[in-house]
């Protein structure tokens, strides 16, 4: 439906366009995935200042045409992350995650989940040089997959239900295996199940920490999931 409508939004990548502008991937609030342009934005004077770079959370009044991208009319910094963009491991970890989202969250549909999350992962990002690790962004990943509906089982076996032996993860299963019920699987220790479940059950900011060898592990699990079920391909981060 044509017409202007407000959202909140996060930028989650930008091209540059014909002179001056600058076509803007979004992570809206309000309508999911959107795409836009933003007129004049890269002249020296534009109304736009610096705000509609990536990793800003701002608010937006766009407008809907015919096209298939809207058009920023007004845009207003609800958060700009300086302190992040200083790292160079914060960065990396926010456009990480910003990539995530832009693979595995590509409709119109809200969730409010999705957003939140992301904009929670920037915020800490930009406030705890310490967020960025290894351990943290893969608790992201993971309560991403949630959030997309795509969680893996981890309570039993997800073949039989078994809850007392599972040793493995299996992807085409849905998530841990039993010995009995392993065919496909990889071997998935028990810290790396931990953290899972730990990551999984905690808020972002008290995300587990655990051993280079079981962060691979759980790495190797949403990967796996992720290309399974979302069919999408995300660099490793362990
Ligand atoms: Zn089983």
């Amino acid at each position: 439906m044509p017409g202007q409508f407000k959202t909140e939004a996060v930028v989650l990548r930008t091209f540059r366009y014909g002179e001056a502008d600058r076509i803007l991937h979004l992570y809206t609030a309000e309508r999911g995935r959107v795409g836009a342009i933003a007129k004049g934005v890269r002249r020296v004077k534009s109304r736009f200042g610096g705000r509609l770079e990536p990793l800003f959370r701002v608010n937006l009044v766009l407008h809907q045409g015919r096209g298939e991208l809207c058009t920023v009319t007004q845009a207003e910094t609800v958060a700009a992350h300086p302190a992040l963009r200083e790292r160079r491991d914060s960065l990396e970890r926010a456009s990480q995650a910003c990539d995530a989202v832009l693979r595995l969250l590509d409709s119109e549909e809200p969730n409010p989940p999705a957003y939140n999350l992301l904009c929670r992962e920037l915020q800490l990002l930009d406030q705890d040089p310490g967020a960025a690790t290894r351990a943290h962004a893969l608790a992201f990943r993971l309560k991403l997959l949630l959030a997309a509906g795509f969680a893996p089982e981890l309570a039993a076996c997800a073949t039989c239900g078994d809850r007392e032996h599972v040793g493995g993860f299996s992807a085409s299963a849905g998530g841990v295996v039993c010995p009995g019920c392993e065919a496909g699987s990889f071997p998935l220790g028990g810290e790396a199940h931990e953290f899972l479940v730990t990551a999984l059950g905690r808020p972002l900011s008290e995300a587990p920490d655990a051993d280079p060898a079981a962060l691979r592990q759980a790495d190797r699990a949403i990967a796996e999931t992720l290309e399974h079920h979302a069919h999408v391909r995300l660099r490793r981060v362990a």
